[in-house]
């Protein structure tokens, strides 16, 4: 494993030395977004000062460099996630539009009475999309309930299986509890049963060693702005026969082979599903990110969060009245709280006037919080550049506003 110090990667990042209510800020939002280091900044702002132009249907030398430019991105991803193909690499807006380019194309091909399983910690965007879905061909939605620690019971999830089973729908990763399902199992089963699975890689493709062919994923998404690199650009991976399969999700440019009113034909996968201009600016910097990324070693940005997340729980129990959901082993750095019964909101706007930045609210998982029976949480989320000093201020400023809040 790769030598590893998060002190040494703070350069890199300028906006971490912002000062907040005249503070140092301490940025533990990481599963919301993390930052975004100095070389994905400059591939952008190269693009705009030297290779900004349409790409695809160029002739022009501009044109050929910033294609090159955007499907090398489809290259390194492909390689980042061990698939066999660029084919299977379709380019979106992040996790959500890739969610609901399945739901859409892919249920396109279900009829009324298949189910559909996702489980109760899933993002709003790994429900609504099928709730949708539900609505307009009428298809039917299966939960699998967790446990009090906040895992998965792959009992219940067996059981749920019937012959009209479809698809599985569910997060890699819990963005609110920091639980790791066991999506190589679950995929495993959803095939037994002839079903497939779509795995959302929001929370774990920055944090561990995501392989789609190892975990049996015939549908895995993510999003560029959780790993370090732009907004507004995300991945779906999908097992070529099925994008095959799927008919288009939008109609326009580049998704065409010709177009004629007697009748048009379409594109090659992967560009049957990437209507009109694709943002080739910010999928050209997800190349950086990702090389970045690759670059401190996956394996050792995993267990540097690791230990954060130890050294933070061990010390959030320092301070009384605190909460803690998900508690499940071998969870990732996400640590969700609530300080005795005070409301998420008053304690996150206490932490941020001591310029410690954590999201509060429902964290888009509102089924989840009604299992738990809370409206929301403080969520603390950690990343390759926090350290043990970000821990002890985060730490010191709870032991602050705790007493304040009860
Ligand atoms: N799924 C999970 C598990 C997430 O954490 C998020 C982001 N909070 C999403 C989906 C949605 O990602 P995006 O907003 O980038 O589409």
């Amino acid at each position: 494993m790769k030598d590893f110090s998060a002190e040494a990667l703070l350069p890199q990042f300028p906006i971490l030395e912002r000062r907040i209510n005249g503070r140092r800020m301490v940025y533990l939002d990481n599963a919301a977004t993390t930052q975004a280091p100095l070389a994905v900044v400059d591939s952008i702002t190269g693009a705009y000062t030297s290779t900004r132009a349409n790409v695809h249907r160029g002739v022009h030398t501009l044109s050929q460099e910033a294609t090159a430019a955007m499907e090398a991105t489809r290259e390194r991803v492909r390689g980042f996630i061990g698939a066999a193909s660029t084919s299977e690499i379709i380019f979106t807006r992040g996790t959500t539009e890739s969610i609901n380019l399945v739901a859409s194309s892919y249920g396109e091909l279900l009829e009324a009475g298949d189910e559909i399983i996702v489980t109760v910690m899933e993002h709003h965007s790994d429900i609504v999309p099928w709730q949708i879905l539900c609505t307009r061909r009428g298809t039917v939605l299966k939960v699998v309930p967790m446990r009090p620690d906040g895992s998965l019971d792959l009992g219940v999830y067996r059981s749920l299986f019937t012959p009209r089973t479809r698809l599985v729908a569910v997060a890699h990763v819990s963005n609110v509890l920091g639980t790791v399902n066991p999506v190589a199992e679950m995929a495993e089963i959803a095939h037994a049963n002839g079903a497939l699975i779509l795995v959302d890689g929001a929370q774990a493709i920055a944090h561990m060693k995501v392989d789609v062919a190892a975990l049996g994923a015939d549908f895995y998404v993510f999003s560029s702005h959780k790993m370090y690199g732009p907004t507004g650009v995300g991945v779906l991976y999908g097992r070529r026969e099925l994008l095959e399969l799927m008919p288009p999700y939008q109609g326009g440019g580049e998704m065409i082979g010709h177009v004629s009113f007697g009748g048009t034909t379409w594109a090659e996968l992967p560009y049957k599903f990437e209507a009109g201009t694709p943002d080739y600016i910010g999928l050209a910097a997800f190349r950086t990110a990702i090389d970045w990324l690759d670059s401190l070693g996956i394996e050792a940005v995993a267990e540097h969060e690791h230990r954060l997340l130890e050294y933070a729980t061990g010390r959030m129990t320092e301070i009384p009245g605190i909460r803690i959901f998900g508690t499940a082993p071998g969870k990732a750095a996400v640590i969700s709280f609530l300080i005795g019964d005070a409301h998420h909101y008053d304690t996150g706007v206490l932490l941020d006037h001591l310029g410690i930045e954590v999201r509060t609210g429902h964290h888009c998982a509102q089924p989840l919080m009604e299992t738990l029976g809370i409206e929301g949480t403080v969520r603390a989320s950690f990343a390759a550049y926090n350290t043990r000093a970000d821990v002890d201020d985060f730490i010191a400023a709870l032991q602050r506003v705790a007493p304040m809040l009860q």
